[in-house]
This record gives structure tokens, sequence and C-alpha cells, in this order.
């Protein structure tokens, strides 16, 4: 997992969470580990299902019942440089409830649901800064109501919403999806956080504007120097944002490494197969894409052995025995495949 010398922000290690259900258990998030060092955008990648959207409800303690955390750590260095274990927790606690939205903030996939229908957008923001004072005033001044207005409109000019002045006091239903886009990672920074999460932002919003707010959330990281965790399906979107990269499937990571290497030298078949089927990647030809053979396996019916076992095109007979280890394959590098190494992940 090393990425560099210095200390991640966030470790996570082995992490293992499951869904009993009536019909059985799911496992949804199988032993995932990866770091994210401090101001880097790392994307994680993969198909609906890979438990990527998980692994991040799990690093705020968010996930719905019956899902829990039944394995790992995630280790999340706080401002003072010390060590917390977010798995250990209680999801109400004080402690968790002031790192979720203050060190750590969320943009979710639909904003909407996000901000209370009956308080202007603006309001909402103005009380998120109040409440996390201290983030922006680190003498432990107070912030008045006023000049915490004074920063959302401030917060509404750096996402780019213009006439911010007026835009403060309208309500989420008034404004567009781009709009509501731009006003929830506002939201998100209004709390200084250092490590954002921002799960398919770009999924409820049309192309022109998905472009905007790619290009705004880069500019934010290099402003504030803000770490990102980036998920999403589209690898276009995870060349254009990440630095680095880590590609899940069925709950488990498949491979990572720096975004160069994984886009120019993937190791691992599943990274090759998802890039082939990556439109742009051929040119403006009308030759259909190939796509990933097979079909996701049903959650309840998780092959043994290498989960992608029954679609590789390079299987092999210890494949659906054993499961592979994440072990290095170049400098920075991993990947969990019996092409590259013999180890066997006996946990
Ligand atoms: Fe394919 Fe075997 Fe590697 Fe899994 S371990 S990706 S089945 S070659």
């Amino acid at each position: 997992m090393s990425q560099s010398a210095a200390a991640p922000l966030l470790s996570v290690r082995n992490l293992r969470v499951s869904f009993a259900l009536d019909d059985g258990v799911v496992r949804a998030v199988d032993g995932t580990s990866f770091d994210v060092m401090p101001g880097q955008v790392l994307g994680i990648v993969g198909e609906s299902g890979c438990g990527k959207s998980v692994t991040m409800k799990a690093i705020l303690q968010l996930i719905d019942r019956p899902g829990r955390i039944t394995h790992g750590e995630i280790l999340f260095r706080r401002e003072g440089s010390e060590v917390i274990d977010l798995a250990r927790l209680p999801p109400r606690g004080p402690a968790l409830r002031e790192i979720r939205g203050g060190e750590i903030a969320l943009i979710p996939q639909e904003p909407m649901a996000s901000f209370s229908p009956v308080h202007t957008v603006g309001d909402q923001i103005v009380e998120a800064i109040l409440l996390h004072a201290h983030r922006w005033h680190a003498d432990g001044r107070r912030i008045s109501r006023r000049e915490a207005r004074e920063i959302t409109i401030g917060l509404f000019r750096d996402v780019g919403i213009s006439m911010p002045e007026q835009r403060i006091d309208a309500y989420s239903w008034q404004l567009s999806g781009g709009l509501r886009q731009r006003a929830m990672i506002a939201m998100a920074l209004s709390c200084r956080p250092r490590l954002l999460i921002a799960d398919e932002p770009t999924t409820a919003i049309d192309v022109t504007t998905q472009a905007q707010v790619l290009a705004l959330l880069h500019d934010l990281k290099d402003r504030y120097n803000t770490a990102i965790i980036f998920i999403t399906h589209d690898l276009g979107v995870i060349a254009q944002m990440a630095s680095y990269v880590v590609v899940m499937y069925l709950g488990r990571v498949m491979e990572q490494g720096p975004v160069d290497d994984i886009f120019h030298a993937p190791r691992h078949p599943y990274t090759q197969a998802l890039l082939r089927s990556m439109p742009g990647l051929h040119g403006r030809t009308r030759v259909p894409l190939p796509v990933i053979t097979g079909a996701l396996p049903h959650p309840f019916n998780r092959p043994l052995g290498c989960p992608f076992h029954p679609r590789c095109p390079d299987v092999m007979a210890q494949c659906s025995a054993a499961t592979p280890s994440l072990e290095p394959v170049g400098v920075e590098q991993l990947a969990s495949c019996f092409l590259h190494s013999d180890k066997v992940d006996a946990s």
C-alpha cells in the first residue's frame, strides 16, 4: 500500500462489511485495503455492486442496517496527528459526529435529498459554518451570523454560483441540478474538510455541467489542499481527476496504483477488461466496444477463489480454489491475481 514515505491521512485496512438478510449474508466489502495521502485525489472505480459506495459509507459509519462492519480498521489521522480508528467509534457518538461533516465531508450522488426543503440553502450552510467555527478560526474566535453569511457568499463564488448574494436565499428546489450540486460542494467545504468523499457526484447532472463540476473539484483541491476520494464507475472521470486509482470488484481490491500505471500498464485482467470497454480508447470508429463477458454474480452466489474467475479470460486451475492476495507488481502498483503472485489471501 505504500504510495510514498508521508503518513497517510486515511488508512483502510482489511475492511469487511456484511449485510445479514433473510436469504443469506451478503459480503459487500470483503477485505479492502487502501491509503489516502494528504491532498491526494484517490479514484475508486468499479461496476455497480463492487462495494465502492458501501466502503465510503463505512468510513463515515453511515451504513444502514442490517449492514455492519465485521472486520478491519479505518485509521484516520486527525488534526494534531492523533490517529483514530473510525470503525471503533459509536456511529451516533460525539467523536464521529464531530469528524463527519467536520474533518471529513461527503458530496452525495443526489444533493436534492441532502438539503432541507423548508430552509434556504444559504441558511443551512450558515448553520454548518457556525457549528464548525473552530475550523475557520484556529484561535477559537467565534463567528457571527453575518460573518458566516459572508463566508457562504464567498463559497458560492468559489464553486462558480453566479449572483451569490441572491442565490444564498434560494431554496434547494428553486435551483437547477447543476446549481444544487455546486451548492452541495459549498456545503461540504463549509467545514473546511481535510478529506472530501465524492460519491458519483456528477451522475445526476448533464454532461456540460459534469465537466464544470470536475474542473471545480480539481481547482478546489489545489486551493484548499483537500484530499478527495472520488467514487465512480467511469474511467474517463478517473483519468481526469485521480492521481492514484483503486479498482474494486465484488467488494475486493483487484488492483491499485498511480493513474498512469493503471491506464498504461494495467496488470489485472479485470482492469484490462474495464479499459477495453471504455469509450475513447478506440478512436471515433463505430466499432462496438468489447464488453466484459458474463454478468456480475448474484450477491448470495459469490464465487470461491478469485471473485473474477468466472469472467476472466486468463483463468487458471488455481483461480477457483484460492483467493490471491494483493501483492506488489510495480514500484507503487499492486494486483490481486495469480498471474503475478502465488500468494494466497488467508485472512
Ligand atoms: Fe483471472 Fe486467475 Fe487472475 Fe483471477 S487470479 S484475475 S481468475 S488469472
